[in-house]
């Protein structure tokens, strides 16, 4: 395992990344991820992390995140997991995660954490002393209902039915969380079968939300390549990279072309479940308990 160093791993969120889910401040321990997703955006050029499948490790996080929480003077939420997943196999072992949320605990932060791992479930005592005074949701990414295909496009991670299942746990425990159903793959899993099941399995398992958006998926640069080096080896004779680029050609937005016809069907499906799907409902609803007591959490 690689150890870097680092000044700050605690930083302020730019004003409009806070309509993301109310998130105040970004937290990443971990560079790089090794989930193996075939569509990470984390890999394009502009976000210059060289190797991006070789997880390496912020030297001394509990310290600097220590000293992070300590020089804030408005407590907010910290969002984890945009960039790396904070679940990643190492964790397991170095639980840095976990030393961060028991900081963020005694510090009385609030947390917003997106992964796909099921080792979340792990940290649920934490998390529930977190929800206990501040601001928690979870957000677990869900991209396909179907397990051997997740297998494929996901292959280093827990599968759908784990995923799932850890939702359940987490919910069955009190702790507010929810599905991020990004992205949709447009040839591959942009289909009314797969969006139904999803939002169905949300809902048996406990979620509050799914959020979507875009139904489609974002390609640039070096990510694209990958991208079509990936399909190329998972669906050999489909000529999918082909079909990409006859649709898109080199569009950084690739949305389904049942776009229209999907939202439809993903809006009916989350209202038939009493699931909130709306960015603004779901800021509204995972803090509005804290309302009195913090009137900033909003
Ligand atoms: S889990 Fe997230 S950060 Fe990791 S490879 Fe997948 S999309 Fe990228």
């Amino acid at each position: 395992m690689e150890f870097m160093p680092t000044k700050t791993i605690i930083s302020s969120s730019y004003k409009e990344n806070q309509h993301w889910f109310g998130i105040n401040y970004n937290m990443n321990i971990y560079k790089g991820c090794c989930h193996g997703c075939i569509y990470c955006d984390s890999r394009s050029n502009c976000y210059q992390i060289i190797e991006f499948d070789r997880v390496r490790i912020k030297e001394n996080s509990t310290d600097i995140i220590k000293k992070d929480l300590k020089s804030k003077r408005n407590k907010g939420v910290v969002g984890t997991g945009a960039m790396s997943d904070p679940y990643n196999p190492f964790e397991k072992k170095y639980k840095l995660t976990r030393e961060a949320l028991k900081l963020i605990n005694e510090n009385r932060f609030g947390i917003s954490i997106a992964t796909k791992s099921d080792l979340i479930t792990r940290d649920i005592d934490i998390l529930k002393k977190i929800q206990s005074h501040s601001p928690t949701l979870i957000k677990m990414t869900i991209t396909t209902y179907d397990d051997e295909l997740c297998k494929k496009i996901e292959r280093n991670v827990c599968p759908t039915s784990d995923r799932l299942k850890a939702i359940k746990q987490l919910s069955d425990n009190g702790i507010y969380v929810g599905v991020l159903l990004i992205p949709v793959l447009p040839f591959i899993n942009d289909n009314e079968e797969n969006i139904r099941n999803i939002i169905k399995s949300a809902y048996e398992y406990g979620a509050k939300f799914v959020f979507s958006y875009g139904l489609g998926v974002t390609l640039r640069q070096n990510q694209r390549e990958y991208y079509f080096e990936q399909l190329r080896r998972i669906f050999p004779n489909q000529e999918l990279d082909k079909k990409y680029i006859e649709t898109y050609g080199e569009s950084y937005e690739n949305r389904s072309r049942n776009y229209d016809h999907l939202l439809k069907v993903f809006k009916e499906e989350c209202e038939k479940y009493n699931l909130l799907y709306n960015m603004k409902d779901i800021i509204y609803d995972y803090k509005r308990v804290y309302e009195k007591t913090q009137i900033s959490w909003f």
